[in-house]
């Protein structure tokens, strides 16, 4: 127990233990709760009631807390989302203070990839490590109907600016919804394959601010399986999982042993993989949520305006994962299990 009579576990040098022993190491800050794309999975066509400028965090104040996370409380690796972290004018500042402070920690950042062209080369300078850009199509139209925008071309040169600047290894992040782009996913893949690209897809999660997401609409990883496997050989990657969400699966043609590549699937409403989640998330505004789905968010931007006592901070940052769900309550069958509430904060106010 601590002053405040919240049992965290037994101090600083647990790191951010839950109670049913897990511990979070993978720190994802959000930079940002806006963005230039309208993802219909994400965002409303009319995009949300963006953060005032002084609501976000500062680049200081998001430099202390992954002090704080990484010298006192066992964060191992960083990732930066949002929103759309392009769209931060420090983006570039901030990632140079967090390399000057941990100049060995993971520092990766999901991107929708709009603008990264010209942003590409500053942002490996800067020292960030790697990255992932989503794109769910190859297709233009497609592209303009699932983000409301049509900047795929922006996106494409992205990509390709990033591997130039050796931004590696590159992953690409797809979502599929039925009758959009459902049949994409074997161009997508071949299209990575030739490129080096490894691709992750990711089941749709009732976490689109429009509230629309059905189970029957979702594409589930078994038929992400069922549709790859009509051009291409699946096997599991005989590699240690080691708590990633993604299970990743070798490609091969048909008519040769040679491995062509690895194709990830992110299963987190069919498969879930809550008993080994080691992610922590901190919103733009300096709220940690211990889960995707938690309604339980912890303010840590207070203290961080009205204290200079860290130890405070981590301990509030304790106190908020030890009480981690044990799983999001989806269960297997859903949106409209009994324990299942969808979260009022979409993705992009989260931190995907
Ligand atoms: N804007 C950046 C981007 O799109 O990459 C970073 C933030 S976005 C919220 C992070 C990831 O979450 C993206 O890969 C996006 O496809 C994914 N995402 C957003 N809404 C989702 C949903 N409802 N279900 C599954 N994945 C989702
Ligand atoms: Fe923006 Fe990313 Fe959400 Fe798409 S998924 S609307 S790019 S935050």
């Amino acid at each position: 127990m601590n002053t405040t009579g919240i049992q965290t576990g037994p101090g600083t040098e647990s790191g951010l233990l839950d109670q049913f022993g897990r511990r979070a190491t993978d720190l994802r800050i959000s930079l940002t709760d806006k963005c230039n794309l309208r993802c219909t999975y994400c965002m409303p066509a009319e995009g949300l009631d963006w953060l005032a400028k002084d609501a976000q965090l500062s680049a200081a104040e998001i430099r202390r807390l992954v002090r704080i996370g990484v010298d006192t409380l066992g964060v191992r690796e960083l990732r930066l989302t949002g929103g759309e972290p392009l769209v931060r004018a420090d983006l570039v500042n901030i990632i140079a203070g967090l390399r000057a402070d941990h100049p060995d920690l993971p520092i990766s950042m999901t991107t929708n990839g709009v603008g990264l062209a010209k942003k590409a080369a500053a942002l490996k300078a800067a020292g960030l490590s790697r990255l992932n850009v989503s794109m769910d199509t190859l297709h233009e139209e497609t592209f303009k109907q699932l983000t409301r925008r049509p900047f795929l071309d922006q996106v494409l040169a992205g990509i390709d600016a990033a591997a130039a600047a050796g931004l590696t290894p590159l992953k690409i992040n797809a979502v599929l919804m039925r009758d959009i782009n459902d049949h994409d996913g074997v161009d997508l893949l071949t299209w990575a394959l030739e490129r080096g690209y490894e691709l992750r897809f990711i089941e749709q999660m009732p976490l689109d601010a429009d509230h629309g997401w059905t189970r029957k609409d979702m594409v589930t990883a078994a038929e992400i399986r069922e549709h790859l496997s009509t051009k291409y050989v699946l096997s599991v990657d005989p590699r240690a999982r080691d708590g990633a969400p993604a299970e990743r699966f070798e490609v091969r043609s048909p008519s040769s042993e040679a491995v062509l590549g690895i194709v990830g699937i992110i299963a987190s409403v069919t498969e879930p993989f809550c008993s080994d989640c080691r992610r922590t998330r901190i919103t733009a505004e300096g709220k940690v949520m211990s889960c995707l789905f938690s309604r339980e968010e912890v303010d840590l931007r207070t203290l961080l305006r009205s204290t200079d006592d860290d130890g405070a901070i981590a301990q509030r940052w304790q106190e908020a994962m030890w009480a981690k769900p044990k799983a999001h309550g989806m269960g297997h069958t859903g949106l409209g299990d009994a324990d299942f509430v969808q979260p009022d904060r979409s993705m992009s106010a989260i931190g995907g």
